[in-house]
């Protein structure tokens, strides 16, 4: 009895130390594992802080870039704005300048336009060359730029005729303004490398808005074209003078035709009051 109830308590802790001994291994193998997790959650937070820097990097690269190319374009932009602005040849501002600027609402301002063409300029491009042309139209828009005030805007208007846009002018001080321009023009003679070219320039002027009697001032394209009219009358009397339109007596719609096809009789008829000025006699 005693020798089985030995052998019986034998079993017992064999298999008593069996259990224990998987029960240990499979701690063991559960430390393993903590173990395992562990070292890899380590691995995925270092692959993080690594991408993030990464990230972070590359961020700060592009954005940087992007800045850069930004400012770049910026000045190209504004170069490209001042050049499609400017006249190549005289460096005035073009027609797309002026209408521009004159699209700007001008706060009940009273400014007035000078159209000038400078007069026989065909003669000196057949007689000195385009070269020579070139030169006096140079010259001519320097003298303009010099005559002319800070705030106005000098415009080459085409070929050899340009526009004076006098910004916030005193009417008194608009027929002056014309006269000073005939003379800068016409004062001293130009000098090219061949000779010195007297050169003389017909001007037509009026004021902006144009006030018109019983009725709307006319839109500035209507007021150039008018400026025109009265400076071509300036070519047929004689040339070196200035035309200047200061007011319509009339409303434009009842007047427009008499305008255009009979300046003389419409002046006669007072249906508008026009300013005449002489440039300086030819040395
Ligand atoms: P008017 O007194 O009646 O104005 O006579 P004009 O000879 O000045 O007028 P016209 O319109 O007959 O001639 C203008 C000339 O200007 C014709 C054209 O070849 C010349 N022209 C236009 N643009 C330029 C330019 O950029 N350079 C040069 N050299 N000539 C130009
Ligand atoms: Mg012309
Ligand atoms: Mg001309």
């Amino acid at each position: 009895q005693q020798a089985s109830m030995a052998e019986l308590q034998n079993l017992y802790d064999s298999k008593d130390k069996a259990l224990q001994i998987e029960l240990l291994s499979q701690k063991n193998e559960l430390n393993q594992q903590l173990i395992e997790n562990a070292s890899q959650k380590r691995t995925i937070l270092k692959l993080m802080i690594a991408l993030t820097s990464f990230a972070v990097i590359l961020v700060i690269v592009l954005y940087r870039s992007a800045y850069r190319n930004n400012r770049e374009l910026r000045v190209v932009n504004s170069r490209l704005a001042e050049q499609s602005a400017r006249d190549p040849l005289t460096g005035l501002l073009n027609r797309r300048a002026l209408q521009h600027a004159i699209r700007q609402p001008t706060h009940g301002r009273q400014d007035a336009m000078l159209l000038l063409d400078v007069d026989h300029f065909k003669r000196i491009n057949d007689h000195l060359g385009h070269a020579a042309g070139d030169e006096v139209l140079m010259e001519v828009s320097r003298r303009l730029i010099k005559a002319s005030r800070d705030s106005d805007l000098v415009v080459r208007w085409g070929g050899e005729e340009f526009l004076i846009y006098l910004v916030n002018i005193d009417p008194d001080k608009r027929p002056l303004m014309a006269q000073r321009i005939l003379e800068a023009i016409a004062s001293t003679p130009i000098s090219l490398e061949q000779q010195d070219i007297n050169v003389t320039a017909t001007i037509g002027f009026i004021n902006y808005p144009l006030a018109v009697a019983r009725d709307q001032p006319i839109n500035w394209e209507r007021t150039i074209q008018l400026a025109d009219l009265v400076l071509y009358a300036g070519k047929v009397h004689g040339r070196n003078q200035a035309w200047g339109i200061m007011a319509l007596n009339q409303p434009f719609a009842d007047i427009q035709q008499l305008l255009e096809t009979d300046l003389p009789a419409a002046i006669e008829q007072g249906a508008l009051d026009v300013t005449i000025l002489h440039g300086p006699k030819a040395s």
